[in-house]
This record gives structure tokens, sequence and C-alpha cells, in this order.
């Protein structure tokens, strides 16, 4: 009997990847560089469902019914490279090839376009969830063509998330569109994770409040808008004491945070796109100071504020925190959400992004009520050109900028950085001004370089003669 899927890469991703679509019917056949995991993969998991354990790629391939589908889940980059090298002389015109691991989208692009030439099917999709997503349900963002996402659809609906009866996967859009989409969720992470991290400091300094204590208000958090798994793994982490020194385990882990590069990448993207998504290049930018010790301890002497703000209302501020929490999550959502629409139009993807909102909800590290809220701004309006112009969103940050702006005070009056809060704030009322000093900037360049600028009353381009009679002429 023939497999109806094939995986190869059996560490913690695609093991649990290949029990799932076992658990949900499929004949898997499975394979790893080393035997040894396959192996293992089916003494301990084989009663779970039909797996056929194959020693080689050549195997793997032979085991499979056409048109074949492989599922690749190793480490991305070269090893990606050399796996789809070795399979791609031994597959046929319509096969299906599906790198599930966290590839950069420009390499599917890459990827994708030379398989296209040989007629096999390249499907660059993003997975997320960790490993308890893969195996329970993760959020799936396949790109790659339609008629590739065809073959697909059903079995991966059946091992997706599901959120209210809608399974968490949707064909993203052609080549590299899935893993676009999926670096710009882990963007999104990095910013939302750096958010409430910065939450938790302000409650630590400026009111003094122990990490059970800010537990139980992130736990507070997780009841109403701000539900979401981030903070309710938040309130977890902080409430967890140490075993070996019965400290609060947060006060004995090396603050200085990993990163695996997504983040970089979505920041890198943006550069190049011109999308200001301020709220994850902070996010990016901080965990890299963080892990400067040399850096750190060179700064380490210089001067705080000489006296503390006086905080009268306690509990208010713990309001106002969370308001600014919600406000700077807004513009951070917001943000990633403009790269995805810049990107879609840059590369020709056509991404729905009500559609990107809605596989988002289950599954994934950000997956949130919240995003229920983005889902329904773009049902309400798929051309909107900011979710900061919804009118839930706006009436949201209406209501709590005050707050948000009290908390950027005293977190500077009290020398607490906040580059994620306050850089959300910033944006905010960036995008609302009237009027921008890029005027006056516009000035300087004219002055320098003659640059040239245009004006607010008559239509035209613009020099002023600087170095000699300050007259204006048309450029
Ligand atoms: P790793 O990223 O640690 O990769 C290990 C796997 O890759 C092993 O199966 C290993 O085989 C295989 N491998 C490495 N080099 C080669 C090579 N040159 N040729 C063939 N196989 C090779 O595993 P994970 O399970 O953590 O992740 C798999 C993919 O999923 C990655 O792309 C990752 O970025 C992505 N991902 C991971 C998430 C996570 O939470 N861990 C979440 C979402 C995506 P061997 O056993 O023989 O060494």
């Amino acid at each position: 009997d023939k497999a109806d899927i094939g995986v190869t890469g059996l560490a913690v991703m695609g093991r649990n990847l290949a029990r799932n679509l076992a658990r949900n019917g499929q004949r898997v056949a499975v394979h790893n560089r080393h035997r040894e995991r396959t192996d293992d993969l089916v003494e301990r998991f084989g009663g779970e469902g039909e797996f056929v354990a194959t020693g080689s790629l050549r195997e793997l391939v032979e085991s499979l019914e056409r048109p074949r589908r492989v599922v690749i889940m190793v480490k991305a980059g070269p090893a990606t490279d050399a796996v789809i090298d070795e399979l791609v002389p031994m597959l046929d015109t319509g096969d299906v090839l599906v790198d599930a691991g966290n590839a950069n989208f420009t390499d599917t692009r890459r990827r994708e376009a030379a398989l296209a030439e040989r007629g096999v099917h390249f499907v660059g999709t993003g997975v997320s969830g960790g490993e308890e997503g893969a195996l329970h349900g993760p959020s799936i963002m396949p790109g790659g063509s339609a008629a590739a996402y065809r073959e697909l659809e059903p079995v991966l609906r059946s091992i997706a998330a599901n959120v209210d009866g809608t399974p968490c996967v949707t064909h993203v859009g052609a080549d590299g569109a899935g893993h676009f989409v999926k670096m710009v969720h882990n963007g999104i992470e990095y910013a939302d994770m750096q958010l409430i991290a910065e939450t938790y400091d302000l409650l630590r300094k400026v009111l003094g409040r122990e990490p059970d204590e800010i537990a139980e208000t992130f736990r507070g958090f997780n009841t109403g808008r701000l539900n979401s798994y981030l903070i309710e793994i938040t309130a977890e982490v902080l409430g967890h004491v140490d075993a070996r020194t019965s400290r609060p385990f947060v006060d004995v882990v090396l603050d200085q945070a990993e990163q695996k590069g997504t983040g970089r990448w979505t920041v890198q993207n943006a550069l190049e796109l011109a999308s200001p998504v301020t709220g994850i290049a902070e996010a990016v930018f901080a965990r890299s100071i963080s892990g400067q010790p040399g850096l750190r301890e060179a700064a380490a002497d210089l001067p705080g504020p000489s006296e503390q703000p006086r905080i009268e209302d306690p509990e208010g501020f713990v309001a106002d925190v969370e308001r600014a929490l919600y406000a700077s999550k807004i513009v951070a959502y917001a943000q990633g959400f403009d790269q995805i629409q810049a990107g879609s139009a840059t590369y020709g993807w056509n991404i729905d992004l009500g559609a990107v909102a809605t596989i988002w909800r289950g599954g994934c590290i950000i997956r949130a009520e919240f995003l229920d809220r983005i889902r329904a701004a773009y049902d309400q309006n798929p051309g909107l050109a900011s979710l900061l112009a919804d009118e839930d969103f706006r009436a949201a940050l209406g209501e709590a900028q005050d707050s948000w702006r009290r908390v950027v005070a005293t977190a500077t009056a009290s020398g607490v950085p906040v580059p994620g809060i306050s850089t959300a704030l910033a944006y905010y009322d960036t995008v609302r001004a009237r009027r921008l000093p890029a005027a006056l900037i516009q000035g300087q360049r004219d002055y320098f370089g003659a640059h040239t600028y245009r004006r607010t009353d008559v239509e035209g381009i613009f020099h002023t003669e600087w170095a000699a009679d300050r007259s204006e002429h048309e450029a």
C-alpha cells in the first residue's frame, strides 16, 4: 500500500507534524537524514496512525501515491536546498513539494521558480505554533500556485488549528507569499512580546510590585480585551518559582534575549519596502541591546533621574498601563498588516488581509481574540488604508491616548525604558499630525544639496538659491 503523504526531517516540528497527519487519517511515509529519529518516531508513536518508515529519500518517494506530496521540515537555509536538490530528480510533473520550515521568502521565490520550470509544484508554507501547534493544530500559511493548494487543501484543513469551525489555513498567495506572511507574523510576535515585557518592567520598577503580583495583574488583563496566548504564558512565567533558589524564575534568568532571525528579516524587508514597522524594529533592537553585555557594563554607571515621580494612585496606573499596552498593540499590528499590504503590492500577491487575520486566530503564537477584531475591520472595509482608520480601533485609541501619554511620561521620568510603547505613541502622533517637520527637512535638503521641494499652494518642483539672493525658481 502506498502512503498518502511523506515527511522528511523528523526533529520536533517534523515529528509532530507527521503525527498530526497520521492522527487525521493520512498514511504517512517518514524519513530523516539520520535514521534514529525515524525509528524513534515509529517506535514511540506508531500506534497513533499509519506510518511507513523509510531509510532514504528515494525510498520515501517510491513509497508515495501519485501525485506525490512531500513535506520538508528540515533546518532552514542550505539544508533545505540540499534536500530539494536530492529530491527533485526523483519527482515528476504534478508532484507537490512543501517546504514547511522557516524559509526566507526570497529563497522560496527562487526555489518555486526553479521547480516550476520542471513542472514540480513548490509550496513554501509558514507553520506557526511551535511543537505543540505542529501536533495539535498549527496556523498554516501556504504560498505557491493555486493548483498546488487545491491538491493540499483537504489535508491542510484537517491538521490546522480550528477556531469556531474555521480551519486556520488559507492560500496566502503565489510563490513566497506564505513564508512572507509567516515572517511578518514572527515580527509582530517580537513586537507584542516586547510590549508585554515593558509593561511588566513598569509594574515592577515604577510600582515596586513582585513578579507573582504582576502575574495576577496579567491574569486580570487576560480576562479582558488583551486576552491572548502571549499574555497567558506571561502570567505563567511570572508566577513560576525557581526550584533551585526558590526565587522568582524571572529573576534568575540571564536578561539577554536571543533571536533566530525572523524578526531581523522582517525589519530588513520593511526597510526595502519603506514600510515603517517601528514597533518590530524597536523589539529587534531591544533584544540586540540586551545581548551586548560590554555596552551595558560600560553604560551601567550613567546617571538616572534625580527624583522618582510619586504614583498617587497605583491602581489607576495599572489601568493606564493596560490602555497603553492595548493602544501600542493596535499600532504594532497595524504596522505589520501594512507591511503585508506593501509586500503584496510589490511582489504581486493580492493577499487578503482579513484572511490572514482569520488564520492567526488560532494555532499560532500571536493567537488572540484581538485578531477577530482585525478580521472584522477588514471585513467591513477590505480597502482599509490602515487599521488605525478602522472605526472601532480609532475609538479604542482615542479612549486610551491620555493614559498612553501618562504611561510614557511616567516611564521617562522614572528612567524605565519603553521603546515599544513610546515608538507606538510617536507613530500615532506622527500619522495623525496635520503638519510634519518633514517640511523643514525638505528645506535643509534643498539648502545643502539642491534636492528641490514641492509647495503646498502651487504645483511644480522648486529650488531656492540659498547661497545667492534666495530667489525661488522652478527646477
Ligand atoms: P531544526 O531546525 O533543529 O532542524 C533539524 C532537522 O533538520 C533534523 O531533522 C535534521 O536531520 C535536519 N537537517 C539538518 N541539516 C540537514 C541536511 N543538511 N540534510 C538533511 N536534513 C538536515 O528542527 P525543528 O524541528 O526545530 O524545525 C524544523 C523547521 O521548522 C525549521 O525550518 C524551523 O525553522 C521551522 N520551525 C520551527 C519551529 C519551532 O518551534 N521549533 C516553529 C516553526 C517553524 P538530522 O536529525 O539528521 O540531523
